[in-house]
């Protein structure tokens, strides 16, 4: 005990990092998205520690969350070792699906396929096959390599489309909610649900797909929507296109979950504009909201104003969570982005419009500086020599920030092992109040 504390102290200080991943596979996309729709019931074909490394990696860090009733170690999984690499795990499989099928209630079984089976050349769709017309079951081709939590997400929905889906006649003010991925995305059960309940406000019927106990009909009843609405710069797109083609729906997109006023109104206008709802129906709404949000943020105005004035910040994390958060921070509470790092690795295509976002989309004359990284070394390396006194980050950056920087910490992305989120959310017009309670609290008073 004492040799390893001294080992500790004595350490050089770029060693002490804790790595950890920012994502999982893109089996664990799937797996992770089919746990959130309640009444569907995974069946992992895989390597029995594909499963329980999403339990660490993903729930665990997503706001020390369980994995639910058919999450964790609960989940039926085929356990592929080397005899089925070499003689083939179709039978396995097979004999698990029947034994899953009279022993966990479910409305929808979904076979989601690892690694193994992928190199060994397993045909899932053949043996999916022989159980159709025993209750839906469907099969998601997700072998880890092929991508990240990400993938796994749009993998998830493309099997739902492909398989499971029908054509349904689309009604008015019914919409979907696509490109928050549960779990990865902290507050995705606070945030859905909040958004849900401001669409009502104007007659807007969400279908959030998620957290919902009639979760398989909900996503039965995807194409009833006449619009999709994708909280994302980049994920959902690819779901949001492939409805598109499949069921002709209409779909648009806005950068983050919004958070805050400003962003919740805007939000609000853009998908009434789309939907042909009367502005003087939405304005009023908005007039009402925001009234009550700017009374109560005045409770916050010393603590904010005294604790510590327009402060340098740094951000680090996802893209949609760092958008929402940064742009609330700078536009709404005064706050100076110095530097935003990145980490969930966006495609190519769309940095540009991430970049606008955090620079044109931010009203202050202190433009941050943009990094996409995913290291937690080199995400160190590059908050040297700045003069940010806050960071908004994973729970990665927890110790750097106390020790190394002497900053205020408060974790807001994936992942997240320091804090328990539930029903949490920074969400629509409170939700920004909810931030700055949370993030104030961290140095606003000295005993
Ligand atoms: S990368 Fe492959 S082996 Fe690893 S957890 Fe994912 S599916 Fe399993």
């Amino acid at each position: 005990m004492t040799e390893a504390k001294t080992i500790v102290e004595d350490a050089p200080s770029y060693l002490e990092v804790v790595e950890a991943p920012r994502w999982t596979c893109s089996l664990g996309g799937a797996y992770i998205t089919t746990t959130a729709v309640y009444d569907a019931v995974p069946i992992l074909h895989s390597g029995a520690g594909c499963g329980i490394a999403q339990l660490l990696g993903v729930y665990y860090a997503a706001g020390e969350n369980a994995a639910g009733g058919q999450g964790g170690t609960s989940t039926p999984c085929s356990c592929l070792i080397e005899k089925h690499v070499i003689f083939g795990g179709e039978d396995k499989l097979r004999k698990l699906i029947d034994s899953t099928l009279q022993m966990m209630e479910g409305d929808l079984y979904v076979v989601i396929s690892g690694c193994v089976p992928a190199l060994i050349g397993d045909d899932i769709e053949a043996v999916v096959k022989e159980f159709k017309g025993k209750g839906d079951i469907i099969f998601v081709n997700s072998a880890g390599f092929k991508g990240n939590t990400f993938d796994g997400y749009e993998d998830f929905f493309g099997a739902v489309i492909d398989q499971l889906l029908e054509p349904r006649k689309q009604e008015k003010k019914v919409v979907n909610i696509l490109g928050v991925v549960p779990f990865q995305h902290l507050f995705w059960k606070g945030d859905l649900n909040t958004v849900k309940e401001l669409l009502a406000k104007l007659g807007i019927k969400a279908n959030i797909l998620f957290t919902q106990f009639d979760g398989v009909k909900k996503l039965k009843e995807i194409p009833e929507a006449e619009l999709n609405i994708v909280l994302s710069t980049w994920n959902g797109h690819k779901t949001a296109k492939k409805l598109k083609e499949t069921f002709d729906q209409d779909y648009i997109s806005f950068p983050s979950v919004p958070i805050g006023p400003k962003q919740t109104s805007e939000f609000l206008r853009a998908v009434a504009k789309k939907l042909e709802i009367p502005a003087i129906e939405v304005e009023a709404l908005i007039a009402e909201e925001e009234r009550r949000a700017y009374r109560w943020v005045e409770y916050l105005t010393d603590a904010i104003i005294i604790g510590m004035p327009r402060p340098y910040a740094a951000f680090i994390g996802d893209t949609n969570t760092i958008i929402g958060i940064t742009k609330f921070l700078a536009n709404e509470a005064g706050y100076l982005p110095e530097i935003i790092q990145i980490t969930d690795e966006p495609p190519e295509e769309s940095r540009d419009l991430i970049i606008r976002e955090l620079t044109d989309g931010i009203e202050s004359v202190l433009k941050p500086e943009i990094i996409f990284e995913k290291d937690t070394f080199r995400i160190r390396e590059n908050l040297r020599n700045r003069s940010f006194q806050v960071m908004l980050a994973t729970s990665l950056e927890k110790w750097p920030a106390a020790k190394e920087f002497a900053v205020s910490h408060l974790s807001i992305a994936f992942p997240t092992y320091d804090r328990v989120i539930v029903e949490k959310t920074y969400a629509g017009y409170r939700g920004g109040t909810g931030l700055l309670e949370d993030l104030l609290s961290k140095y606003v008073g000295p005993l």
